[in-house]
């Protein structure tokens, strides 16, 4: 059933581990997730989203709808084919998620902070679900020991902001979503043309050098892979901006950094 489930999900790199190998951070949340049931096992897995897709002002982690709607679907599914299945946990999670898929073996950490799979590079999300026991024909994992990255520096150098190297220095993805910006942070965006996340130091990395596009259908359908204000405004009149990732955030910041992007590639007149 377990070898069945992830392929008919078309994920071909999942393991589960106890769940004492979890390393909790929210134990008061996963309280209130578990509501007082057991959890013995995790499946953590790996959902890639490259695309061969052209490069835009959005990250491509952003040119699929909402990996959120996939998760959930996922999630109904798992339901209906584990007894076990308790819940599934991605992005807030209580639990950290880079840690259990080090412990895993399922990629190494890069200086970037990212998890490097072998197979699909650093372009994945990662997918946690939760068991009151181990399903029947699940073969248990690890805990490993986490393994680093080859260390070329790479990401380092190509970081727009430094911010790898000094944690003082902001990093772009985290500006494209914030909603306040000092005069310095919103030359850096104008810079970047970036309005929604930032894929430099994924994009020099040599483990994404060939890297394997997603075999998951959901992430090579609906792809924009890059908004002008007029494309924006359509998305939100026809109701497909609450399926982007880009949609809790609120569409005033990406007006916002659509409005510098534009203007730094505007001359200014003023100056003649
Ligand atoms: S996402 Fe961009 S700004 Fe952030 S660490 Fe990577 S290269 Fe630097
Ligand atoms: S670019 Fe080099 S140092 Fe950075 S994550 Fe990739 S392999 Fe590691």
């Amino acid at each position: 059933m377990t070898e069945e489930f992830f392929t008919s999900e078309r994920i071909d790199r999942y393991a589960f581990l106890p769940f004492t190998a979890c390393e909790v951070t929210d134990k008061a949340r996963l309280d209130r997730i578990l509501q007082g049931k057991p959890c013995r096992a995790v499946c953590v897995f790996l959902i890639p989203y490259r695309v061969e897709s052209a490069k835009g002002n959005l990250s491509r982690y952003a040119h699929a709808r909402d990996y959120h709607l996939y998760f959930e679907g996922l999630c109904e599914r798992a339901q209906g084919a584990f007894p076990a299945f308790l819940t599934g946990l991605a992005d807030r999670s209580p639990i950290h998620e880079r840690s259990l898929a080090l412990k895993a073996g399922l990629g190494v950490r890069g200086k970037n902070g990212l998890l490097l799979n072998e197979t699909y590079g650093s372009f994945c999300f990662i997918g946690v679900l939760l068991f009151s026991e181990l399903p029947q024909d699940a073969v248990l994992r690890g805990p490993l020991p986490a393994r680093d990255c080859v260390g070329c520096g790479a990401c380092l150098a190509a970081c727009p902001t430094q911010c790898l190297t000094d944690p003082k220095k902001p990093c772009l993805s985290a500006l494209t979503q914030a909603k306040r910006l000092t005069e310095e942070e919103e030359e850096l965006l104008k810079r970047s043309e970036l309005i929604w996340g930032c894929d430099r130091c994924q994009e020099v990395c040599p483990v994404n050098r060939g890297a394997r596009q997603t075999p998951i259908p959901f992430f090579k359908e609906d792809l924009i892979e890059s908004l002008t204000e007029e494309s924006l405004n359509d998305l939100i009149e026809t109701g497909e901006w609450a399926r982007r990732a880009y949609a809790w955030r609120g569409k005033d910041v990406l007006f916002r950094n659509l409005k510098l992007c534009t203007r730094a590639r505007t001359p200014d007149t003023d100056q003649t």
